[in-house]
């Protein structure tokens, strides 16, 4: 860039923060006003499959243009992505990194809406806020992911009853009044009861969220010549709605966050 009389405007005043060096780090993002915008586009209440689905497609759009994102998590309208601790993705710059995820990921969701709601038009943009946090060592990274999950079981617990309440017949007020108070068991035993539903037999994807990683799958790459398979490990970015705070996913997954996965 040519040398000029301003350019001492970026010199003097434009700072860059860049993250801790050996830290993970963690872009939350999160739908802005989603819950008018949920209303506008007539989301199914409390779950609207189709857009869970269109936010874990571009949860795998990012993990497939940005080889440093080694693990995704989303529930309702927001997803976090894990980068990779050692990660020198725009050398830690704190705002390209953040700015980058929150603008392709909504960029994505504006593309890919017609394949997830081919008979709704997009009546508004959707836009989403997004905030940048790091995260000492790999507990604290299953501890934040622990904490997500709890809140989307907790707020999924809930709204289901709220809406059972409410399809039934009450007032949101009146759903609201029932469930005032309540504990989970209060809330199992609402809906056998009331509703027959035994809230485990809900979809994975509306009591767990979604995570999105690479994980190993084997596939045939060729045959050999007996016709015998030959087969390879090869890495496939996959969405599931497992647990992810007790130790067995991670146990079965220890790779996804001691293995530089960067492909
Ligand atoms: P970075 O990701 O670092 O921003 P960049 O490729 O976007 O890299 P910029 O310095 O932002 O680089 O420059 C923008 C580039 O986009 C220029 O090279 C220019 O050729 C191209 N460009 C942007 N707008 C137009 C336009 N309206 N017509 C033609 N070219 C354009
Ligand atoms: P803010 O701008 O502060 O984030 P918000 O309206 O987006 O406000 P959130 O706390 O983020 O509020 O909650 C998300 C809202 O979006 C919820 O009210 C939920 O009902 C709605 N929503 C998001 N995803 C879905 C979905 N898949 N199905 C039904 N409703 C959804
Ligand atoms: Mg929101
Ligand atoms: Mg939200």
């Amino acid at each position: 860039m040519a040398n000029s009389e301003y350019e001492y405007v970026k010199r003097e005043f434009e700072f860059d923060r860049r993250l801790p060096a050996s830290n993970w780090i963690v872009v939350r993002i999160d739908g802005c006003h989603f819950h008018r915008f949920s209303k506008i586009h007539a989301f199914e209440k409390p779950n609207d499959e189709n857009a869970l689905r269109l936010m874990n497609a571009c949860a795998t759009s990012m993990l497939e243009k940005f080889p440093d994102i080694v693990f995704a998590y989303g529930v309702s309208d927001e997803y976090s992505f894990v980068f990779r601790e050692e990660t020198e993705f725009y050398q830690r710059r704190e705002s390209k990194i953040l700015s980058i995820c929150v603008s392709y990921f909504t960029s994505v969701y504006g593309m890919k809406w017609k394949d997830f709601f081919p008979n709704k038009d997009l009546r508004e943009p959707p836009y989403f806020d997004g905030r940048v946090v790091c995260y000492p060592n790999m507990k604290t990274i299953h501890d934040y992911l622990a904490w997500r999950q709890v809140d989307c079981h907790i707020n999924n617990h809930y709204n289901t009853c709220f809406w059972m309440l409410v399809k039934s017949g009450k007032t949101e007020k009146e759903a609201q009044q029932t469930l005032k108070g309540t504990f989970s068991e209060d809330k199992n035993e609402l809906l056998s009861q009331q509703f027959q539903v035994n809230y485990e037999d809900e979809p994975a994807m509306f009591r767990k969220g979604s995570s999105v990683y690479r994980d190993k799958v084997e596939t045939k790459v060729k045959t050999d010549d007996y016709g015998n398979p030959i087969k390879r490990i090869r890495l496939a970015i996959t969405v599931s709605n497992l647990d992810i705070i007790g130790p067995e996913f991670w146990g079965k997954h220890q790779y996804i966050l001691q293995e530089d996965m960067s492909m």
